[in-house]
């Protein structure tokens, strides 16, 4: 498998990068799934080609993703702490330089996410964009007390956010406009993130959108709280209209996306969220259920 991955960054570092945004890459088996078993969130992984100009550069099992132009990139989610060195390293393998990213994103406030993301600011140089309330948050670097998941959440380095944004604003970094869509569900800062995607002429509606799953620790109970449960109903049909033939998710296996990008399914599915969407929402309806008869 070692082998495979390194095969795959050679096959991936050959790509010429100032073609990026229009390139066609065949999808060659990734392996990623092998190279992973048995490891880790914070264990790296091979860069991973999603479509175009769309690469996951994360850990195993937690998604980064480079949105690459030649006239800067754009990385969203920095995974946890050792996260940062191997998103990095990743870019680099992928023959691009991290001081050329020009826009850091992130899905979600949790640690899993954002942990390297104070690092990957200092590596790559560039700004941090966030909603007004995230942005509160990793500059504090604590978690949000009224989290569900809040008990168990461990604080992070404290991310200086250059850039405040609002629900429906476009961010745009050369050719690459990359829309946030606060979706609050799994955790009050959600965000999801739209952008279009060509190879070849062909352009896809590119949606990274956040985990949606609910859950809480520490004897949360969400029927206590009925202004979040309403937030996550708005957020799943938010994320059910969102412009989107592929979809992709900070938890790779939440939309199946390692086994999309393989082949083993339809990489391209103009219902990939809408069904994502409705899977979160039996999972709260289910939720709601077992608290009731509890
Ligand atoms: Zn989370
Ligand atoms: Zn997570």
């Amino acid at each position: 498998m070692f082998v495979k991955a390194l095969a795959l960054i050679a096959a991936l570092a050959a790509a010429t990068p100032a073609k990026a945004q229009d390139d066609v890459h065949e999808h060659a088996p990734t392996g990623v799934l092998g190279d992973c078993d048995g490891r880790g969130w914070d264990d790296p992984a091979p860069p991973v080609h999603v479509y175009a100009n769309v690469y996951d550069i994360g850990t195993c099992g937690i998604t980064a993703l480079l949105i690459a132009s030649p006239e800067g990139h754009v990385v969203i989610d920095a995974a946890d702490t050792p996260g940062a060195q191997i998103i990095a390293g990743n870019i680099a393998a992928l023959g691009f330089d991290p001081k050329d990213v020009k826009l850091l994103l992130l899905s979600h406030e949790h640690f899993d996410h954002s942990g390297g993301l104070a690092e990957l600011a200092q590596i790559t140089g560039a700004p941090v964009a966030a909603l007004p309330h995230t942005a509160e948050l990793l500059k504090s670097g604590k978690a949000d007390p009224a989290d569900p998941q809040a008990s168990e959440l461990r604080g992070m380095a404290p991310v200086a956010v250059t850039r405040i944004v609002h629900d429906g604003e476009v961010m745009q970094v050369g050719p690459i406009a990359v829309t946030i869509h606060a979706t609050p569900a799994h955790a009050p800062g959600s965000a999801s993130y739209t952008w279009e995607s060509c190879a070849s002429g062909t352009c896809q509606r590119m949606a990274y959108v956040d985990s949606l799953t609910t859950f809480g620790l520490g004897g949360y109970r969400f029927t206590d709280h009925p202004q979040v449960v309403a937030a996550a109903r708005a957020a799943f049909a938010k994320v059910a209209a969102l412009p989107c033939d592929i979809v992709m998710s900070p938890h790779p296996q939440a939309t199946s996306m390692y086994q999309r990008i393989e082949g083993d399914k339809p990489l391209v599915d103009a219902d990939g969220c809408k069904a994502y969407a409705q899977r979160a929402e039996a999972g709260l309806d289910r939720l709601l259920a077992k608290e009731a008869s509890q």
